[in-house]
């Protein structure tokens, strides 16, 4: 596991230290979107700010990418598209279940976005599509 952890921090251009290694981990336990909260409950009695800036390193290097949960903050999860220092390449939705609140990067269902005027002023910079319903656990 921690061979996989520094590797994984390595590849990212991540020092590994004590803290990175745990959030890493946690991320890849839970497997799921997090919110710092969760984290700083799970790693307590490690400080708030710490945890929140390990998790800014790991977005900003390509190895977490974040939601925008609707009057809950920001949530983390690990990338799985072989995101990297220069780019972030995501084309998968968002779940959000709207009985157990869980969220996951979803892979089920893909969305595809056309560009149909040629000459649009428009910069398209990111693409945020969240599917609501029930997750596997909850639906009947
Ligand atoms: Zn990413
Ligand atoms: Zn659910
Ligand atoms: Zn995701």
């Amino acid at each position: 596991m921690n061979t996989t952890i520094v590797k994984m921090l390595e590849q990212h251009h991540i020092k590994a230290t004590p803290m990175r290694m745990l959030v890493l981990e946690q991320l890849m336990v839970l497997n799921r979107h997090v919110a710092l909260l969760e984290l700083e409950t799970i790693l307590y009695p490690a400080d708030r700010i710490t945890i929140y800036r390990t998790l800014q390193t790991f977005v900003t290097n390509g190895l977490a990418h974040t939601v925008e949960r609707s009057g809950q903050g920001m949530l983390y999860a690990l990338c799985r598209d072989n995101c990297n220092v220069e780019v972030h390449r995501h084309n998968h939705p968002h779940f959000f279940c709207t009985k157990c609140q869980l969220v996951t990067c979803n892979t089920d269902y893909v969305i595809h976005v056309e560009q149909k005027n040629a000459d649009t002023k428009y910069q398209l910079e990111k693409l945020e599509v969240s599917l609501r319903g029930l997750c596997p656990n909850c639906a009947p």
